[in-house]
Order: C-alpha cells, then structure tokens, then sequence
C-alpha cells in the first residue's frame, strides 16, 4: 500500500498516441481519490472508465472527450470494466451527452440494474462482451484488443489486452496507488489469485490501471501482487490455529493476520480475512460452522 496521494494528477497525459489518460476525482478508497479513464485508438476511439458522478468533473470528461472528436476521431463507444460507483458514475450521463452505447460484460450488466447491487450506479448496457471476444479499433493501423473476462474483485470485470503494443487495460485488479479491496460480497480471493497469474502470463509491457499511475513492469507487479495475498493467506492461516479449537469469526483473526496493518484500516482488512476464509475453505485447509472457522489437522500454515 502507497501512502501518497493523487489529490491533482495532470491530465490529459497522451500515454502515446493512440492511448490518452484523463483521471477524474471520484468515490473511491482513500489514498487513491480519482480513477482514470483511457481514450483508445488512433481514429476509432473508445473510452474506458465513465467514472465521476460529479457535476465540475463530468463537464472537464466532456470537453476531453468532445476535444477527441474534433480532431476528427471518431467514438464509438464507452467502456465499464466493473460495476463499482467509481467506475460508472458518469455512464449514463456521458452516454447520452455523447450518444455512445456502454459496453460490459453481462455480469456487470446485470448488476448495473436498479436495486441489483448496493451502494452502486445504475446504468444500462447496451453491448455484452465476453471473454475471448477482440475489439477492432479501425484507423492507419487496425488495432484489436482482446477482451478478458478476470472476476476476483468484482464477478463481471473485464480487462482489455492489445497483443501489438503490450498494453494491458487492467480496471481494478491492481492499482499502483493505494489498495485492492477483495471482498466478500463481489469478491472471490481464488478467482482474484487465478486472474492475477493469467495477467501475469500475458507478459504485457505497461499496464493502465483505473486508480495511480501506468505500469511499467506489469509481471513483475502481478507477482508481488500474488505473493502479498499468499504471504496474507498464510497469515490467516496462522490466526486461525492460533485461536485453537474453538475457531474464530473473521473478526477474531484480524489483529494477528492485520498485525502489520494501522488498526484504522481494520474494518477493511476483516473482510479481506472473510475472502481468506473462503477460500482456504474451498481449498480444504479450514471448516465451517456458519460464521466460524476453525483449522482442519491438514491445514497447518
Ligand atoms: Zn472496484
């Protein structure tokens, strides 16, 4: 975890020239305060990320979008990677300033439905996208993105990879300021882990991640991103024999498997240790008898 903050980050930055970054402030997880959206494609351009639900931010999104077309590019649409509000407070509005579709994978869709998920925007989704499928950017050069299905830290996330460039739009699985939050209620640590290796497989030369700066040694980042949740998991692990045979509720694990960790950030960290649980469940290292697990003889840290 980064403690600095992006309290003013430049923008736009022309990550190259067919690549553009313009970071918005948002809802989001302190000490991270603004997400990033990407312009992709040299001619054809979509827009990843319509995050900001504020009014000041929205009209500065606007003008760098509107500022795209009149340099003759063309949008052709707008793209979620996840339902999460700092990620889609603008979709709707953007949307219908811009008259674009909204693009996402069908979970998000389903999950960007009034009522559906807590505590998020709605929007409606007008293009599914699924794994495997490639996204054809047309200009000078065709560029082709593929579209990567990565659940983990939410169940519809997508990621977009050109195969050219190396490029890697990765939304919220890693984040080179602040934190990843691995969830209970849309989270899912094995998935989350498994999807951190495939990224890492892609061995993409920079990755664009929605919250800090671009990454420029991606792999490299995804393995410390996979050895800290092993390290943490090994942690859990050890509180849970540390509480013996009565077994523990999450909340009884934090103070040893957080013990590094201000106890201000403790909330968080619980349901980081709920998402541990499970999964060391799924793995047949711990049981469960409703919200309390206990050491299985097998599943010595
Ligand atoms: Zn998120």
């Amino acid at each position: 975890m980064t403690t600095s903050t992006d309290l003013d980050p430049p923008r736009p930055l022309e990550l190259s020239p067919a690549l553009s970054c313009f970071p918005t402030r948002t809802p989001t997880l302190l000490p991270a305060t603004h997400t990033n959206s990407y312009a992709l494609g040299s001619r054809d351009v979509l827009l990843v990320e319509p995050a900001t639900p504020y009014e000041d931010e929205r009209r500065e999104w606007l003008a760098w979008a509107r500022g795209l077309q009149s340099q003759g590019r063309n949008l052709v649409g707008i793209f979620l990677t996840h339902h999460h509000v700092d990620h889609t407070g603008g979709a709707d509005f953007f949307a219908a300033e811009l008259g674009l579709p909204k693009w996402a994978h069908p979970i998000t869709a389903s999950l960007l439905q009034p009522g559906a998920s807590r505590g998020t925007a709605t929007a409606s989704i007008d293009r599914e996208l699924l794994d495997g499928e490639t996204i054809i950017l047309d200009g000078p050069e065709a560029e082709s993105w593929a579209v990567l299905h990565t659940p983990g830290h939410a169940p519809g996330h997508l990621c977009l990879f050109n195969g050219s460039t190396g490029d890697l739009v990765c939304g919220d699985m890693v984040a080179s300021i602040g934190t990843i939050i691995i969830e209970p209620v849309d989270g899912d640590m094995m998935l989350y882990i498994e999807q951190l290796q495939r990224l890492l497989d892609l061995n993409a030369s920079r990755a664009l991640p929605a919250h800090g700066a671009a990454i420029n040694d991606p792999s490299r980042f995804f393995a410390h991103y996979i050895a800290h949740r092993l390290k943490r998991e090994l942690k859990v692990l050890d509180a849970l024999h540390a509480v013996g045979d009565s077994g523990g509720v999450a909340k009884d694990l934090v103070p040893h498997a957080y013990d590094d960790t201000p106890e201000a950030l403790w909330h968080l960290a619980e349901l980081s240790v709920q998402t541990h649980l499970i999964k060391l469940e799924q793995d047949g290292r711990a049981t469960r008898d409703g919200e309390r697990y206990f050491r299985l003889p097998g599943g010595s840290p």
